[in-house]
């Protein structure tokens, strides 16, 4: 499946455009790519779905903050519903007579997520790979819509700063009716004058200008987990944005961990896996070496006489633990390379010319070598 495209890209606005060129893009592109002017063009058809999406989001404030926010990977998952944004049958006379804003203002309408509840937040954080051996205590600073201290989230300072709204006589809820069909059907909803506090404010909090909320910068600890991965996404309830004027819930804080490469492992879940390159006497004669390990003994590796290049050595639990049952860990697994300098003095190739005719003898005739070689490639 191909990337998703960004919406700003697909609608061709800048990051910062205003809801009026928004708008006006949208009506630009739609002329254009309107199903009704390119019948039996399935690729019009697919672009003018995909800006409808793009308009959907990028024409609600509320929505357009969180695509900013998480671009197309929120945490509470798609606006439109498990199945996606599934597109809409607007005509041109809507188009142009302004009235595809309605269309376009109902999908989040139903959503479940009241519009006054605390948002979920993204934060990413990197930490080292030491982190991933050992687990750790981290902590950071976020800068995050938290309740207003001086209104304590009322948005005003006293019940005389409100009074009561008009549009739901203080119950915060309206009862609609619509027709199903022959049927009438009543749902309650959130007074949309009031956003469901059921009082307007008249005279708002200095500080927050009747929101309830202030940005503000504060700490959130956490711990990593032993054999944590890069993407691992932790949830910490509660953390991320507060309500408005106290109506509903707070957010969670949602931290994508990154874990930094180590100087010269590659992971592979809890393995860790090494090259080694050595010298060819080194790999004929084998050799017992010993270097510093992220679990703070040295880690021994002895490479047997008459190794092979690409020959890989396993040392079992020396790897990172496995999350969630710490005690069991993988293996550092050690492949083997020939490593060679950059080049030799004369007296060295004097050297090597000695010893060269006597591996020639030591080897098998160079055509069944090569035949042996590719035996063995093929098995593999
Ligand atoms: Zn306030
Ligand atoms: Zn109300």
């Amino acid at each position: 499946m191909a990337a998703k495209r960004d919406y700003y890209e697909i609608l061709e606005l800048e990051k910062d455009a205003t809801e009026d060129e928004i708008k006006k893009s949208f009506r630009k592109l739609a002329r254009k790519y309107h199903p009704d002017k390119n019948p039996d063009n399935p690729e019009a058809e697919k672009k003018f779905k995909e800006m409808q999406e793009a308009y959907a989001i990028l024409s609600n404030p509320e929505e357009r903050r969180k695509y900013d926010m998480f671009g197309h990977n929120r945490p509470d998952g798609s606006p439109f519903g498990p199945g996606g944004f599934q597109g809409v049958n607007i005509s041109f006379d809507e188009i142009f007579g302004g009235g595809f804003d309605s269309i376009f203002s109902q999908f989040f309408g139903s959503s479940q997520r009241r519009n006054n509840e605390g948002l979920d937040l993204l934060y990413h954080h990197s930490v080292p790979f030491i982190s991933a051996m050992n687990g750790s205590d981290e902590e950071i600073e976020i800068d995050v819509k938290k309740k207003c201290i001086s209104c304590d989230g009322n948005g005003s300072n006293s019940i005389d700063d409100s009074r009561i709204c008009p549009s739901c006589d203080g119950y915060g809820q309206i009862e609609k009716i619509s027709m199903i069909g022959p049927f009438t059907q009543r749902t309650r909803q959130e007074c949309p004058s009031c956003a469901g506090s059921g009082r307007m404010i008249t005279n708002p909090c200095k500080d927050c200008n009747g929101d309830g909320r202030l940005n503000q910068r504060v700490k959130v600890k956490f711990s990593i987990q032993p054999g944590i991965n890069s993407g691992t996404r932790l949830r910490i309830k509660g953390q991320g944005e507060s309500p408005t004027r106290n109506q509903g819930s707070s957010g969670d804080l949602f931290v994508e961990i990154e874990v930094k490469q180590h100087k010269w492992f590659e992971r592979d879940g809890a393995d860790l896996i090494m090259a080694l390159p050595l010298s060819f006497t080194d790999l004929a004669l084998g050799k017992k070496i010993s270097i510093p390990h992220i679990d703070g003994k040295n880690l021994v590796i002895t490479i047997p006489p008459n190794s092979k290049p690409g020959e890989t050595i396993t040392i079992s639990s020396r790897g990172l633990p496995i999350p969630m049952k710490s005690s069991v860990r993988g293996s550092v697994i050690v492949v083997l390379k020939l490593d060679m300098p950059g080049k030799f003095s004369s007296s060295m190739k004097k050297k090597l010319k000695l010893i060269s005719k006597d591996l020639d003898l030591e080897l098998s005739p160079l055509e069944s070598r090569i035949e042996e070689e590719s035996k063995r490639r093929r098995k593999n």
